[in-house]
């Protein structure tokens, strides 16, 4: 293990443009649960009934009810080591841009700036209603919260059904054409179209360094499996030894 960290080390230190992708495993250490992990959250709910748009439409309940296996409230969480070794990168100039699948906004919490978040945040709710907009509002359990003027309210999330925000999605494609090295951390790299960034990112020959606790992308260069809020730790003390 040692010396993958050591190759992945050498690796962003000598990249022009290394970027991240990331997924639900890197907030697993912050308490979240991942979606398709062992423990996760679509071991229990059928996705297409509790996270899909057409659903949302007729029955809100069903996505609300299982926000307290997910995410309670925005407010809850914060950065493990993971997002915080990632933002100190951009700091230091060694990471351009992390594009996210994650809703979780622990990113943006740790202190890292470029932040593409295909998925959408659950920082931000709006009412389907009259579209009034509210920033990491408290919601009580057990009911689908209302708007003031009593339309149901929804995240500024992507469900299933939905299409991504195209500008971001754009960005996301192009830093993922362009990078020279692309750290994927914590994502089982299925669920598209974000799934295909590290192929469009090995098209252009870019090193793909991948943190998980198995492997999920077949065409990974240097392969960790290891937790990435230990790995990255890791990863950054060897880039201070060389
Ligand atoms: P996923 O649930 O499909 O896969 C999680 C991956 O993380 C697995 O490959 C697993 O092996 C790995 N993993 C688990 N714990 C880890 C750890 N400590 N360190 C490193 N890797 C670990 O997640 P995904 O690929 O991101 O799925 C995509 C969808 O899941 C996205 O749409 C995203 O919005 C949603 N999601 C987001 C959150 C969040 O915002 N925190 C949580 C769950 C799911």
């Amino acid at each position: 293990m040692d010396k993958l960290f050591i190759d992945a080390a050498k690796t962003i230190i000598g990249s022009k443009r290394c970027i991240a992708l990331t997924g639900a495993g890197i907030s697993a250490e912050s308490g979240i649960p991942t979606f398709r992990s062992k423990g996760g959250l679509w071991n229990s709910y059928d996705p297409t009934v509790y996270a899909s748009i057409d659903t949302f439409m007729i029955d809100p309940s069903k996505y609300w009810s299982i926000r307290g296996d997910f995410i309670r409230n925005y407010n809850d969480y914060s950065p493990n080591q993971g997002h915080l070794v990632l933002a100190r990168l951009e700091k230091a100039g060694l990471l351009k841009c992390i594009i996210t699948q994650n809703i979780d906004g622990l990113h943006k919490k740790a202190g890292s700036e470029k932040v593409l978040e295909i998925h959408g945040s659950l920082r931000e709710i709006f009412c389907m209603s009259c579209g009034r907009e509210y920033i990491a509002p408290d919601i009580p359990p057990g009911e689908v919260p209302l708007c003031a003027c009593g339309g149901v309210l929804k995240p500024n999330t992507v469900l299933f059904g939905e299409g991504l925000p195209p500008a971001v999605l754009t960005e996301a494609e192009e830093y993922a054409g362009t990078c020279d090295v692309m750290i994927l951390i914590g994502t089982s790299a299925i669920v598209y179209p974000a799934a295909y960034l590290p192929v469009t990112a090995k098209k252009n020959s870019a090193i793909i360094i991948e943190i998980n606790l198995e492997n999920s992308f077949k065409d990974s260069d240097i392969i960790i499996e290891e937790k990435s809020g230990i790995a990255l730790p890791e990863i950054e003390a060897k880039m201070k030894k060389l």
